[in-house]
């Protein structure tokens, strides 16, 4: 996946798949029934859900990083215009980088 410059748009990224694992883990909840509930469609799109939650969290920790220290940046939706670190803004086409 292609990965942007600006940690905030690599954010909303991972809440975009996160949000899709949860999707598909409804999606595949609705295929349980109560004489067969671990069915394999339910299964499979659990287990493809999964994969998308764990992805979601590998793709923010190496992704939502500050351009100037490379620090961990807030994954939750703390505002982080600014890293909480080194205090530079962290838009990489802000003017404090020329
Ligand atoms: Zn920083």
């Amino acid at each position: 996946m292609k990965k942007f410059r600006d940690p905030r748009l690599n954010r909303i990224v991972g809440y975009v798949i996160l949000f899709s694992g949860f999707g598909i883990l409804a999606f595949g909840s609705s295929f349980r029934t109560e004489a067969d509930p671990y069915n394999w469609k339910f299964v499979l799109l659990f287990l493809v859900s999964m994969t998308f939650v764990v992805y979601s969290v590998i793709w923010m920790v190496k992704t939502v990083r500050c351009p100037h220290c490379k620090r961990l940046l807030h994954l939750k939706l703390y505002n982080i215009d600014y890293c909480p670190w080194c205090k530079y803004p962290t838009d990489p086409d802000d003017p404090v980088y020329r």
